[in-house]
């Protein structure tokens, strides 16, 4: 061989007798073959792989993983948790068919569902999901499914999952549900009938604000379908953040129990602190805890963008989860899509705070927002 031909093939050799203690990285774009007759293989179902935006080992991993956990059949995951949104509501929705979404949606996800679903004809409702006769009133022969988040942000509402399954089992809809703020170390809608749950990986999935990714489980049947769409409109999940989801999911009940106590510290407290009106917090989560979200809604005289220069090792972002504590101003980031008469209906105000309780020292997080507030 001359240089340029050496040169690309260095032996790299795939050890298959080495078994490694953590999973291997498949890196790859694609799955190479001996022959036709084993990629045909990948055809008739003895050959698990043939492309990655078909299926890789560490994306297959996270779904598998989260399903697990969240006691489904089946998982898949994606590039994103609007992604996994839109894969799980194309399992269910075509063009034609109504959706029913609580009104205090996600900001990500009210865009995706005012803008981009009708476009692909179909229809949503947007409905205050605490008044179970305003859900019945929008619901008509075309609508195929009832879509809420367990816990719902900024206002930390805690979903009574089994209402709103049971009045699917009425109409014979379908129900979806965001799990991202809960995880399944505190919420498992399946376990109350929902048909999907949905998560944004990038958030306590992962845990560490280092990927982007989604997940979302249910039955065998509604997976294949959301995978096939993943497929064909790819948007996969890369392996090495597939890899990278798994490393930290390995560790999601211990951020969990650490970051829900320190949250629920920070939002005792500060419940009756002069600078603050109004703490949210649930209380009504689970036996184990009620998540690491706290909000806060300043003091009418504070002054909001002082307020977040003085946080001094908190950074502000516009994301959650991290084992960092860190602070999000809903109205300029997550719930800047929201219409303002809603985020007016809702209570979402321009001096609400809400805080990602991170796995420091309780303390430590109290002292910070304290001189802060200060
Ligand atoms: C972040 C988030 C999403 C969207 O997830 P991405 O990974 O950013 O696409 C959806 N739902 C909730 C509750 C979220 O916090």
């Amino acid at each position: 061989m001359q240089f340029e031909t050496k040169n690309v093939h260095f032996p790299q050799k795939i050890e298959t007798s080495e078994t490694s203690k953590t999973k291997p990285i498949y890196q790859t774009s694609a799955f190479a073959f001996q022959d036709l007759d084993e990629m045909e293989g990948f055809y008739n179902g003895n050959k698990a792989y043939l492309y990655t935006r078909a299926g890789n080992p560490n994306t297959d991993d996270l779904g598998k993983g989260v399903a697990d956990l969240e006691g489904a059949e089946m998982g898949v995951a994606s590039s994103s948790g609007i992604s996994a949104i839109l894969a799980g509501v194309l399992a269910v929705a075509k063009a034609g068919d109504h959706i029913v979404a609580t009104e205090d949606l996600y900001g990500g996800t009210y865009q995706l569902f005012a803008k981009e679903l009708p476009e692909l004809g179909i229809a949503v409702s947007f409905v205050d999901f605490t008044d179970q006769e305003k859900i019945e009133q929008v619901i008509h022969d075309k609508t195929v499914l009832l879509y809420s988040e367990s816990i719902t942000n900024p206002l930390l509402r805690v979903e009574n999952i089994e209402v709103l399954v049971q009045l699917a089992k009425k109409h014979r809809l379908k129900t979806m549900i965001d799990n991202t703020f809960a995880t399944p170390y505190f919420v498992r809608p399946h376990e109350s009938g929902v048909d999907l749950v949905v998560h944004s990986a990038t958030k306590y999935i992962g845990g560490h604000s280092d990927l982007s990714a989604g997940v979302l489980t249910g039955s065998g049947a509604l997976i294949k379908k959301a995978k096939t769409k993943i497929v064909n409109l790819g948007s996969n999940l890369g392996p090495f953040d597939g890899w990278l989801a798994c490393r930290g999911l390995k560790t999601l009940s211990l951020r969990m129990e650490r970051q829900s106590a320190n949250a629920e510290y920070l939002a005792k407290a500060l419940a009756n602190h002069e600078k603050i009106k109004k703490v949210y917090y649930p209380t009504n989560a689970s036996e184990r805890g009620n998540g690491a979200i706290v909000t806060i809604e300043l003091a009418e005289h504070a002054d909001v963008r002082q307020f977040f220069r003085q946080l001094r090792w908190i950074k502000v972002v516009p994301t959650l989860a991290g084992v960092e504590t860190s602070v999000t101003h809903p109205v300029g980031t997550s719930h800047r899509p929201v219409p303002e008469e809603t985020r007016q209906r809702l209570g979402v105000t321009y001096s609400m705070v809400r805080i990602s309780v991170g796995i420091e020292a309780k303390d430590d997080i109290v002292q910070a927002f304290e001189e802060a507030l200060d």
